[in-house]
């Protein structure tokens, strides 16, 4: 392996995170609302702040690992 594979494997690699986390934030649609406090909020927002985004995101997962 020279460097030039080297660099090509790390840039893949954080190209695919790149997709999973925008994979993950497009299959919300936008609803016009919060997901997690449900105020009115503009396109393309699904969250009014980091705050919200976080705590749906630890609900999701705290959900997918009960099981439901
Ligand atoms: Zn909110």
């Amino acid at each position: 392996m020279d460097d030039a594979d080297r660099s090509d494997s790390k840039i893949a690699s954080a190209v695919e995170e790149g997709i999973g986390r925008i994979r993950r934030s497009a299959a919300l649609l936008y609803t016009g609302e919060c997901y997690f406090c449900e105020e009115k909020l503009s396109e393309p927002k699904r969250f009014c702040d980091a705050f919200c985004r976080d705590d749906w995101d630890a609900r999701q997962k705290a959900k997918r690992l009960r099981g439901g």
